[in-house]
């Protein structure tokens, strides 16, 4: 059943608490320094969740500035003084776990048991695990020293885990930030600006500025920004690319994906459907590193593909408050368009598609499972990333044909390997262009190992000991001899 608490709660708290949506800059609220604002709006229901400002270039300055003020100190306080800010940001992240997942839900359409199961306790562990990074980063990295202030811009899918993963590393490594939400999911950013102020962090060490891609392109382009973190889509991360060339800007990217998922004839097909589930319906496929490609062995794949329909069959589409829902809602009326168009044009060009017969809400962005078959390696559908609960499946028979058409795309974020012959699966797992590669799992993520991808997915890392790096900068003067004391 629906969620016991009211929901709304999570709203007029944060509504409260940071003063009709203003913008968290220097450690206070403040309002935008022009007027233009826009809506939250809940894709569920249709709800406007909040009126959210619009940052502009004069609190994109104010904001740069904040972050360089503070980033000194922030630096000098040291390793423990920084470990211990944010280990008070993990326990702070637990302590208000519930309104944090109602509040993605709302704002995204995610299933709350997803917010309640993954995302939030992922978020805490990355900022536990940082804070111990803070706390030996001189002994670590003895002769490194911070970039100074980075400007990170992050997607609607996973609002709050993406925001973990950008604020974290950066405060651990002694910068500081300016971090700019999507604009559809703006609430558990400034949700987490007042955790910071609850937990004393100096002003100016995190700053968060709403706003839409113009937004976006002004803070990265902020001549006083040293490191630009963006993730979102490839096209966006060809522009920002662009856009810091001619500049000295730190650059990492994480983009797009079309993971290539491999099943073998002796798999276990039941683990293999479940890894499906995980990886192309757990958050409605809109996941960068979705298993969105099934390439099936062809003697089992009328045997897998019967097992997958019977199980999209029994996935739950419905209320993301709804403890029970497998589905949520799609994130935007621009991103529902988007998955019919790419399904439609499938379907034209002779793709078979399947839609699991589940009852669909009345009201409500909502796209049912999707599997199409019959679809060519080249196809339109089996090239793009649809960023939707839609799976498109091909054969193959051989090793050599499954390692071809899984790197026939051009991306390179993740992949999966089913077999029950692990020889089978560690001499698949090299020979794929992909950041991570899974076998016979899915979606596993932990803070200690780096995540990131190859070509057109992306560079850099983040998490673990690769994800510092990237926030850091080898100090040659500090490797200079001593000059004899006169
Ligand atoms: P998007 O690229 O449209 O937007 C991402 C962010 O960039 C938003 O905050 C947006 O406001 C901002 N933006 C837009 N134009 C900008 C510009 N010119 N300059 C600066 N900022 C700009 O992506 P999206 O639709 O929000 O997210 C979906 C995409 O994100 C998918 O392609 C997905 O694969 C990718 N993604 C990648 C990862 C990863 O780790 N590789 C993780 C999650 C999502």
């Amino acid at each position: 059943g629906p969620a016991p608490e009211d929901p709304r709660e999570a709203v007029n708290w944060l509504d409260e608490h940071e003063r009709r949506f203003g913008l968290f800059i220097g450690g206070e609220w403040c309002p935008s320094a022009g007027k233009k604002r826009f809506d939250s709006i809940n894709p569920a229901t249709g709800e406007t969740l909040a009126s959210i400002s619009s940052a502009g270039p004069k609190d994109i300055d104010k904001a740069v500035a904040a972050a360089r003020t503070a980033q000194s100190g922030w630096w000098k306080l040291g390793c423990h003084g920084r470990a211990r800010y944010l280990y008070a940001l993990a326990r702070q992240v637990q302590k208000h776990s519930r309104r944090l997942a109602v509040l993605d839900c709302l704002d995204n359409g995610k299933p709350i048991r997803e917010m309640r199961d993954i995302d939030v306790p992922l978020v805490a562990r990355h900022f536990y695990h940082h804070a111990g990074w803070a706390q030996i980063l001189a002994d670590e990295f003895p002769q490194h020293e911070p970039l100074g202030v980075a400007a990170q811009v992050i997607p609607w899918n996973f609002p709050l885990l993406m925001l973990a993963w950008k604020i974290a590393p950066a405060l651990a490594t002694g910068n500081t930030v300016v971090l700019k939400p999507a604009e559809f999911t703006s609430l558990t950013a400034l949700a987490f600006a007042e955790l910071c102020r609850e937990v004393g962090l100096p002003p100016g060490v995190v700053n968060i500025v709403t706003g839409d891609g113009e937004t976006g392109a002004k803070l990265v382009a902020h001549s006083d920004v040293d490191k630009v973190a963006f993730t979102g889509s490839t096209e966006v991360g060809k522009e920002i690319r662009r856009a810091t060339a001619n500049s000295s800007k730190r650059l990492t990217l994480e983009l797009g994906g079309k993971s290539p998922f491999i099943v073998f004839d002796d798999a276990d097909l039941d683990s293999a459907v479940e890894g499906l589930v995980n990886g192309i319906w757990f958050n409605q496929g809109e996941v960068c590193c979705a298993g969105s490609r099934l390439l099936v062995h062809e003697p089992v794949a009328d045997r897998l593909m019967d097992k997958v329909r019977r199980r999209m069959e029994s996935l739950r589409m419905g209320s993301p408050l709804d403890k029970a829902v497998d589905v949520g809602a799609i994130v935007a009326p621009v991103q529902l368009e988007r998955i019919r168009s790419i399904v439609d044009r499938a379907v034209e060009e002779g793709a078979h598609c399947y839609q699991a017969e589940v009852p669909v809400p009345d009201e409500g962005l909502y796209y049912p499972p999707t599997l199409l078959t019959n679809v060519g390696p080249a196809s339109h559908a089996a090239q793009t990333e649809i960023f939707g609960p839609v799976l498109t499946s091909m054969t193959f028979r051989t090793p050599d044909e499954a390692v071809a058409l899984a790197n026939n795309t051009v991306y390179g974020l993740a992949a999966s390997v089913w077999s029950e012959n692990i020889n089978v699966a560690l001499e698949l797992a090299p020979r794929l262009k992909a950041g991570v590669v899974w076998v016979n799992s899915t979606n596993q993520f932990d803070a200690a190992c780096g995540f990131g991808g190859y070509r057109e997915s992306g560079y850099g890392r983040e998490g673990g000991r690769e994800g510092l790096e990237e926030y850091l900068v080898p100090s040659w003067s500090r490797q200079l001899p001593r000059l004899p004391e006169s």
